[in-house]
C-alpha cells in the first residue's frame, strides 16, 4: 500500500506551493484528478494583490480587505496574508514567474475592484496560467515529490480515539483502470480548490466539484461560511453552452483600465448603485447587473472597452482579445456582452492561521480552505494571495507535526456491480446545478432556499443508494460531492437571516451586526453560529 509523510490533494497554487515548501522535510505525493496543470489558478487572469507601489503600505491593503470583507474577516489571518505575500510573490518571480514589468523596470501594476491602490501583480492576463507553469516546472522532476495525475482522492481515511479524529490519508482512485489504493500519510493536506460546478453558469473549470470540503464534511471537520459565494459580474455572454462548459471570464481589470458597464443602449447604470460606481465590490456589480436584467428582461448588459481603445486593450488583455475573437465576439464595436456566474467561494474548511483543521494531521489551504482571510466577501485578486501565504504556512506548521504513517485498511468494493443507468449521473448533476442557479443564486429569499432544501434531499437519497449499491466512477463522486457542497450552502444561507457580503436575501435585506456578526459553522449537520 503506497504512503508517504505529505499527501497532497490537489495541484493548484495552494498544493504545489505546499508541495515545494514541505519537500524540504520529507516525502511528498500528490494526487490529483487531471493533468497536473488543471486547476482554477491556470484559469487566473488578473493577478495576485500585493503591496508593491511606493504609494501603497500593507495597512492600507489590509484596511481594503477587511472593509470588503462586511465585518467577518479574521483581521489576524488578513495581517498573515498581506503582510507575508510580497515575500512569496517575489519567490514566485525568482522561481520564473513572468510577471508584466513597467518601463522602470518595476512590476506592473493592476488596479481592481475594492482595492484603493495598485496593487495586482499579473503576468498580463494570464497570470494564473503563468504561476501554474512555473510550479509544476518545479515540482516535476523534484527528488522528493511524486506526481499521480489522474488520481482522484475519494474519502478521507480516519481514525476516532474519543472526540479526537485523526487523518491518516486518503482513498484514492486511478481514473483510468478504476482501481482504488488507500494512501497512508503522516500529514495529509487537502487543496482541491473551490466548487463553482454546483451552478449552471461558473467560471470554474470542470475539476471544481468542491471534492475537498465534502470529504472534509464527511470526515468530521468543520466547515465554516458556505453561504458566501461570490459571482462574478462578469462573463462572457454567450447565447448557447455545454454542460460543464466554464463561462469565459472578463477579468475586473478590464473595468481597473476604464471598461464601464451599460446597457444595450449605452446607459451606464453603475453609479446609481455605489460610490465607486464600475469598481464598486464584486457583490455590488453583480447584483446590480442583475437587478438591471430583472427590471428590463434583457438577457446580459454590456461593458463598454472604447475608451480603453482596440489597440491597448489587445496588448493588454491578450487571453481576453483572443477568447472573444474564438467565440464570434465583434470588439469593433467597443461592447462585450457579460453576465454574472458562480467564482469563488469564501466558505471551506474551517483552519487555524497555520492551516490546520480541527482534525488532527488534516490541513487545508486555497479556495478548500477558510481561514477568514476574506470574511464575507473577497477582494479582486486575493485568493491567489491566501492560497500562497496560508500553503507555505501549513506546510512550516504541519513538518513540526510529522509522523511515520500508519497501517490503514484496503478499500472495501462493496458495490463492485458496473452501473447500466449512467443517465441517473447526468441527470441529477443537471438538476444540481440548475436547482442552485435558481433557488440559491445572487439574490436569495426563504421560499427559494426552503424549496431548494426539498428538491436536493430527494436527489441526495437517490445518489446515496446509487454510490454504495454501484462500482465507484469519477463522475459519480464528483456529483456526490456536488450534492453535499449545495447541501452546505443552502443549510448556511438559511441560517444566516440578514443580507451581507455575498449573501444577498430579499426576506431579510439589511445587515444585522447584533445577531450575525459572526461566522457560520457547521459540522456533521449541525449548524452553529460561532
Ligand atoms: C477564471 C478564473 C479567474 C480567476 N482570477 C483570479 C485572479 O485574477 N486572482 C485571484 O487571486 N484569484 C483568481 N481566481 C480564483 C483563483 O484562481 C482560485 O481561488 C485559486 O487558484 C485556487 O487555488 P487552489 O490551489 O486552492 O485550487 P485550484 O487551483 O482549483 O486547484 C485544485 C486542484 O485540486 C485538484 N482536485 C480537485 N478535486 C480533487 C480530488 N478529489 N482528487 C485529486 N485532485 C483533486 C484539481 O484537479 C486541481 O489540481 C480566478 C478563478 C477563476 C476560475
Amino acid at each position: 500500500m503506497p504512503s508517504t509523510d505529505f499527501l497532497v490533494i490537489g495541484s493548484g497554487i495552494a498544493g504545489l506551493t505546499f508541495a515545494l515548501k514541505a519537500a524540504e522535510h520529507g516525502k511528498v505525493t500528490i494526487v490529483t484528478k487531471k493533468d497536473d496543470t488543471e486547476s482554477n489558478t491556470n484559469y487566473a487572469q488578473g493577478g495576485v494583490a500585493a503591496v508593491f507601489g511606493s504609494d501603497d503600505g500593507l495597512e492600507d491593503h489590509i484596511r481594503d480587505t477587511i472593509e470588503g470583507g462586511a465585518g467577518l474577516c479574521n483581521p489576524e489571518a488578513v495581517r498573515a496574508m498581506v503582510s507575508e505575500g510580497p515575500a512569496l510573490v517575489q519567490e514566485l518571480s525568482q522561481m520564473g514567474v513572468g510577471f508584466t514589468m513597467n518601463t522602470q523596470g518595476g512590476l506592473d501594476l493592476g488596479k481592481e475592484g475594492g482595492h484603493s491602490k495598485r496593487r495586482i501583480v499579473h503576468a498580463k492576463d494570464y497570470t494564473g496560467f503563468e504561476i501554474e507553469r512555473a510550479l509544476v516546472a518545479k515540482t516535476r522532476g523534484h527528488s522528493n515529490i511524486t506526481v499521480l495525475e489522474h488520481h482522484l482522492a475519494i474519502d478521507l481515511i480516519t481514525d476516532r480515539q474519543g472526540e479526537r479524529i485523526s487523518c491518516l490519508g486518503a482513498y484514492v482512485l486511478d481514473t483510468r483502470n478504476g482501481e482504488i489504493e488507500g494512501h497512508s500519510a503522516g500529514i495529509t493536506f487537502l487543496a482541491t480548490g473551490g466548487g463553482g460546478q454546483v451552478y449552471l453558469h461558473t467560471t470554474n473549470p470542470a475539476i471544481a466539484t468542491g471534492d475537498g470540503i465534502a470529504m472534509a464534511y464527511r470526515a468530521g471537520a468543520t466547515i465554516a461560511n458556505m453561504e458566501f459565494v461570490q459571482f462574478h459580474p462578469t462573463t462572457l455572454y454567450q447565447s448557447s453552452f455545454e454542460e460543464n462548459e466554464r463561462s469565459f471570464l472578463i477579468s475586473e481589470a478590464v473595468r481597473g483600465e476604464g471598461g464601464v458597464l451599460c446597457d444595450k443602449s449605452g446607459r451606464r447604470f453603475m453609479s446609481g448603485y455605489h460610490p465607486k460606481a464600475d469598481l464598486a465590490p464584486r457583490d455590488v456589480v453583480a447584483r446590480a447587473i442583475d437587478s438591471e436584467l430583472k427590471a428590463s428582461g434583457e438577457i446580459c448588459a454590456f461593458l463598454d472597452i472604447s475608451s480603453i481603445g482596440q489597440d491597448k486593450f489587445q496588448k493588454r488583455f491578450p487571453n481576453i482579445f483572443q477568447g472573444c475573437q474564438q467565440r464570434v465576439i465583434d470588439l469593433s464595436r467597443g461592447l462585450i456582452p457579460v453576465v454574472p456566474a458562480a467564482h469563488y467561494l469564501c466558505g471551506g474548511v474551517r483552519t487555524d492561521l497555520w492551516g490546520r483543521s480541527d482534525i488532527k494531521r488534516l490541513y487545508s489551504a486555497g479556495e478548500t480552505a477558510c481561514t477568514g482571510a476574506h470574511g464575507a466577501n473577497r477582494l479582486a485578486s486575493n485568493s491567489l494571495l491566501e492560497a500562497l501565504v496560508f500553503a507555505a504556512r501549513a506546510a512550516q506548521a504541519s513538518s513540526d507535526e510529522l509522523k511515520s504513517p500508519d497501517n490503514i485498511q484496503p478499500w472495501d468494493y462493496v458495490g463492485s456491480v458496473q452501473s447500466r443507468e449512467r443517465v441517473v449521473v447526468s441527470h441529477n448533476l443537471h438538476a444540481v446545478r440548475l436547482l442552485m442557479w435558481n433557488y440559491v443564486g445572487i439574490v436569495r429569499s426563504d421560499t427559494r432556499l426552503a424549496m431548494a432544501k426539498k428538491r436536493l434531499q430527494a436527489i441526495a437519497g437517490e445518489i446515496r443508494d446509487y454510490y454504495w449499491k454501484y462500482r465507484v466512477t469519477a463522475d459519480l463522486v464528483e456529483l456526490r460531492n456536488l450534492v453535499s457542497l449545495a447541501g452546505l450552502i443552502i443549510d448556511c444561507a438559511d441560517s444566516r437571516q440578514e443580507s451581507r457580503g455575498l449573501h444577498y436575501t430579499q426576506d431579510h435585506s439589511e445587515r444585522d451586526d447584533r445577531h450575525f456578526r459572526r461566522d457560520t459553522l457547521i459540522n456533521s449537520g449541525r449548524i452553529n453560529l460561532s
